[in-house]
């Protein structure tokens, strides 16, 4: 069983969630690193807060303590939406390195795949490349073009 918690960009802060619950059903993008037979249980969604994202600093800690047995998230989520926003948020390794060395939680970057319509824009601009994507994101951009087009 992993116990997880997602943080989505406060600039989307009224999704309702339905791609990262239904990719974590699917176990593609971000998900797919856990096996089928492994059970997932969402223990805590909310967002950064707003730029520059000072809920990072409090809500992992209410993640790992909430738990249904009182052991909370063991794994933290930054939702697919810090990488496909425009721009995409410029903080999230900062948040990774934060979550994972104040709270010993470790961190995954992203939830359901990218949206192929994102993938069809973002190619084109330098700021992909540069931003070093690819290596970030993999998990969202490796999926077939044919899943990541369910996911637009
Ligand atoms: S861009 Fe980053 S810091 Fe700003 S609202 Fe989105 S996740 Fe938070």
């Amino acid at each position: 069983m992993a116990k997880i918690g997602i943080i989505i960009c406060a600039r989307y802060k009224n999704c309702g969630g339905g791609k990262c619950f239904r990719s974590m059903k699917e176990r593609v993008g971000a998900f797919s690193i856990y096996p089928e037979s492994e059970p997932l249980e969402i223990v805590g969604f909310s967002n950064c807060g707003g730029c520059p994202g000072g809920n990072i600093e409090y809500v992992p800690e209410e993640m790992r303590k909430n738990g249904a047995d009182e052991n909370g998230a063991d794994v933290i989520h930054l939702a697919t939406g810090l990488i496909v926003g425009y721009p995409p948020c410029p903080n999230i390794r900062r948040f990774k390195a934060f979550i994972e060395k104040a709270y010993g939680l470790p961190v995954v970057i992203g939830t359901h795949p990218i949206p192929q319509k994102y993938m069809d824009v973002h190619e084109k601009l330098p700021f992909w490349k540069e931003g070093g994507m690819a290596e970030l994101a993999g998990l969202l951009i490796n999926e077939p073009v044919e899943i990541k087009k369910k996911y637009n």
